[in-house]
């Protein structure tokens, strides 16, 4: 086999572990493992030669190379079989230009990476097609596995029911009751997985899961697990490649368990450890107030992390109080020259609210995102001129009740600047026109 790749401690110690090992942490040292590719085999290949590879496959139907992550084969998990592979045809998508929204705000290059516009609706989808790719293989190789299960905040059980479906495995989902919306509630239960609702937060969801992975024939699914952040590292892939492989100035993203930055810097390092790019792009995570544990920290040079108790917000799949990759998230925010901006529930409402009048259709997330871009332009942090792609993480459909409560003008705390109601009216030519053309 020409390239491999093999769980490593992401602390540095000694020894390296089989993907299909059941194993998320170091042995020796207790930390996080991650995916390290075989760089040398990697860069055995020239930057050209890649490019060349990645652009002929966008677009193609052959499989698996039509999906945005197994476009990327080689740099993903090199040494799966092509007929174990689960996908949805996720990767791909949107990269918007909010011409209208960045004119708006001062900003006229700014970007949104529509990573909503996804099977599930949701970037999830980047790392669950190839976690559950691996299982297949475990299975297929002869690992007694019975179920993948996983703690969500909405987004990640969707997806794991999806792939897990589409391939014939059971899943298990475990959600904080009446902290999810519909839309993600009535995903899972779609598409067969057992769905159990526990009366706590996500990190309550979290921690019960850690200890039902343990069980035999339970495999986990959180990004806890790094297999997930190998799909989810060719989001920065694609946004170069979209720009036809030249870097943006800067990329913020809303974090919450904080796997998903950790991965959007892995892409990047791979791209510059193999001559792709030249430079790196600054980073910001963008946190909700609410639940904000890496703003804190960053406040403090990281010195002081402390995990808390996350309290409400609209953007409920980053309500999260103890993010698992917190040091997988430090470190790549140290690489990349990073900052972290949180938002308020008033600030993100009205950015994604704001957006969505030029075109857009933000989920809360988005918009806490959107409203950080904001902060660091007027703060000179962001120069008007540069560019700036925005990861919007989530598709806008999944919150309908948050823009309905928008425009309600009730969502708590928040006083609505450009709520927009139906007008209801008698089934009447004069009535309907007159309230049209006053309007207009
Ligand atoms: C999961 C999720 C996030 C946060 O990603 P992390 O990797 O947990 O930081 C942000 N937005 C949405 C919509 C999500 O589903
Ligand atoms: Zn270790």
């Amino acid at each position: 086999m020409e390239y491999s790749c093999a769980f490593r401690c992401i602390a540095g110690c000694e020894g390296s572990y089989d993907l299909e090992e059941v194993i998320y942490r170091c042995p020796k040292c207790g930390e996080l493992l991650e995916v390290s590719h075989d760089q040398e085999a990697l860069s055995r290949r020239s930057a050209p030669a890649w490019i060349k590879l990645f652009d002929d496959r966008a677009g193609s139907s052959k499989w698996p190379y039509a999906s945005g992550v197994w476009g990327k084969k080689e740099w993903v998990i090199p040494h799966i079989d092509d007929d174990c592979i689960v996908s949805l045809n996720e990767g791909n998508t949107n990269l918007f230009w909010a011409e209208r929204y960045g004119a708006n705000i001062g900003l006229p290059d700014l970007w949104v990476k529509l990573c909503g516009n996804s099977h599930t609706g949701s970037f999830k989808d980047l790392g669950m097609t190839v976690l559950v790719s691996v299982v297949r293989q475990m299975i297929k190789n002869g690992k007694p596995i019975k179920a993948v299960v996983c703690a969500s905040t909405g987004d990640t059980s969707a997806a794991l029911a999806a792939y897990c479906a589409a391939a014939g495995i059971r899943s298990v989902v475990l959600l904080p009751k009446g902290k999810i919306t519909t839309a993600q509630l009535v995903q899972p239960l779609a598409n067969g997985a057992l769905v159990c609702q526990l009366d706590t937060d996500f990190d309550g969801c979290m921690a019960i899961v850690k200890k039902l992975a343990e069980e035999d024939g339970v495999y986990l699914a959180n990004s806890m697990n790094s297999l997930r952040l190998e799909g989810q590292k060719t989001v920065g892939i694609e946004i170069v490649q979209n720009f036809e492989w030249e870097v943006p100035d800067w990329v913020v993203i809303p974090g919450g368990n904080l796997g998903n930055v950790s991965a959007l810097g892995s892409g990047f390092d791979l791209m510059y450890s193999l001559g792709l790019i030249q430079r790196r792009p600054r980073i910001c995570v963008a946190q909700a107030e609410s639940a904000n544990p890496l703003y804190r920290a960053y406040k403090e040079g990281y010195d002081n992390y402390e995990p808390i108790t996350a309290k409400h917000t609209e953007a409920s799949a980053i309500r999260i109080g103890n993010p698992v990759s917190i040091r997988r998230a430090i470190r790549t925010l140290q690489r990349y020259e990073g900052v972290v901006e949180q938002a308020s529930e008033l600030e993100l409402a009205e950015a994604a609210a704001a957006a969505d009048r030029t075109g857009t259709y933000c989920c809360p997330h988005t918009g806490v995102a959107l409203a950080a871009t904001k902060k660091l332009l007027a703060r000179g942090e962001i120069n008007p001129k540069e560019r700036v792609v925005v990861i919007s993480t989530a598709h806008g459909l999944k919150f309908t009740d948050f823009k309905i409560r928008y425009h309600e003008n009730q969502i708590q705390d928040v006083e609505s600047e450009h709520p927009n109601r139906p007008v209801a009216l008698p089934n009447d030519y004069d009535a309907v026109k007159r309230a049209v053309l006053e309007s207009i």
